[in-house]
């Protein structure tokens, strides 16, 4: 004690789990919940509260939000989560139309072709991510929130989570004791990096802005999608309010054009997204705080390793042109504790490298394909050779034509 001053008594305790999901964002609180039945001793840990945030008619909608296909949907109805996320605010779309501002082609797919009443729902993410964790709160999951520091320490048998909290008087430590941890805290995550699980990288090169705009024209249940020779741009609908038509936008731009519209005044700015979107929604007629993301595609080379598990964003990240991440994680979600649960069922061990290999099996490839896809298609639109360009619009009109593949590629996007 270099200063004179007392060290400051330290109290700690130790609590023993099957599992402890690190991370409790849409994927981790999707996780816990799918095992909450499974009768195994669960915990989740996060940096962030963990208590439940309702929206309500006033709340202003969040920057962030979430094109859900139907199978995610499906996922929060086994859940219990989905009507909570209903009470609070969800935007059905039915239509969607996809533009080359480049060109002629264009293409536009409709719920109506497949009997549907509609093809995906715009979300908030914090309404979400609130709706799960009343769900949580009502479950024997045990969260830990708010913690000054959260330390994984891998172990050959048990591992152990040291939560700290200290005060002017006290520090505190918790150890949770764990077979197995499962990584859901995100694109950067702490606990794949030190369970050495090697991820590959790539930089799209563009920042995704994001906001809330206020339009003149309602959105027509649609989401709307131009490629621009700067980036792709989507305006995703939102619901109206005493009158007044909001989207949620999602604009991906070279690094320095994404600082250069963030610092636009928001009259200039409005106007840019205008005539961006070629006036199909009318005027904008303001919007909300921006705020920007860089974007990279990023995967997992293993999805286990030493009885850490990776999902979701921990495990893999892709460009948000499709609106896939999140959803990509909740089909993560479904396997892993379908495989898990069937584990403990049969009463093998749900931490066996054989059951994690099962998860990485059925996910991997699926995970890939779709990187891999948003891959071609970021290339395809960012093509500036005219021989490619022509190809890109022909491919619009021609798909836009049959309706076999339209379906396909419907029942695709909707996760069915
Ligand atoms: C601009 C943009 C638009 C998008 N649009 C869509 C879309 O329309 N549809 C779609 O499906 N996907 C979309 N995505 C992707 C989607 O947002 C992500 O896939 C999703 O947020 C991932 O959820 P997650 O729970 O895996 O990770 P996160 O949401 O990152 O959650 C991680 C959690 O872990 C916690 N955490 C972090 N570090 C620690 C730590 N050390 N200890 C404990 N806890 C920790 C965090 O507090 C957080 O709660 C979009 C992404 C971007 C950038």
């Amino acid at each position: 004690m270099s200063d004179g001053v007392a060290d400051p008594v330290k109290e700690s305790s130790n609590q023993t789990f099957d599992l402890v999901i690190i991370g409790g964002g849409m994927v981790g609180a999707s996780l816990a919940l799918s095992l909450a039945d499974s009768g195994l001793k669960i915990a989740v840990v996060d940096q962030q509260s963990l208590s439940p945030a309702p929206s309500d008619d006033t709340t202003p909608y969040a920057a962030r939000v979430s094109a859900l296909t139907e199978a995610s949907v499906n996922l929060f109805q086994q859940l219990g989560a989905w009507p909570l996320m209903q009470s609070q605010r969800v935007c059905p779309y039915s239509k969607m139309y996809v533009w080359d501002a480049e060109g002629t082609g264009d293409i536009a797919f409709d719920a109506d072709e497949i009997n549907h009443s509609h093809l995906g729902h715009i979300v908030e993410n914090d309404v979400i991510r609130s709706a799960l964790l009343d769900r949580l709160s009502q479950t024997g999951i045990e969260l830990f929130s708010g913690q000054s520091s959260i330390d994984c320490q891998l172990n050959d048998e048990l591992h152990t989570v040291t939560l700290g909290d200290a005060t002017p008087q006290k520090k505190f430590q918790k150890k949770l004791q764990a077979k197995l941890l499962i990584a859901t805290d995100g694109a950067e995550s702490g606990l794949r990096k030190q369970a050495g699980i090697p991820s590959s990288q790539r930089d799209y090169l563009h920042h995704a802005v994001v906001t809330t705009v206020e339009t003149e024209a309602y959105h027509q249940d649609t989401a709307w999608q131009v490629f621009l020779d700067t980036g792709p741009l989507a305006f995703l609908p939102l619901p109206s309010r005493e009158g007044r038509h909001y989207c949620s936008i999602v604009w991906s731009l070279i690094p320095d054009q994404a600082q250069r519209v963030l610092g636009l005044e928001d009259e200039a700015f409005c106007s840019e997204l205008e005539r961006a979107l070629e006036c199909r929604l009318g005027k904008v007629v303001n919007a909300d705080d921006r705020y920007c993301f860089p974007l990279k595609q990023r995967h997992s080379r293993q999805y286990h390793r030493n009885r850490v598990v990776v999902a979701g964003d921990s495990a893999h990240t892709i460009h948000p042109l499709a609106g896939q991440g999140v959803n990509l994680g909740l089909q993560d979600v479904m396997a892993l504790s379908e495989e898990i649960s069937r584990a403990v069922s049969r009463g093998d061990d749900f931490a066996a490298d054989y059951i994690l290999n099962r998860y990485e099996r059925r996910r991997m490839g699926s995970n890939l394909l779709m990187m891999k896809s948003m891959e071609g298609l970021q290339n395809l639109f960012a093509a500036d050779d005219i021989g490619i360009r022509w190809l890109r619009n022909t491919g619009l009109k021609v798909t836009n034509r049959f309706s076999f593949v339209k379906k396909q590629l419907i029942r695709q996007a909707m996760g069915l």
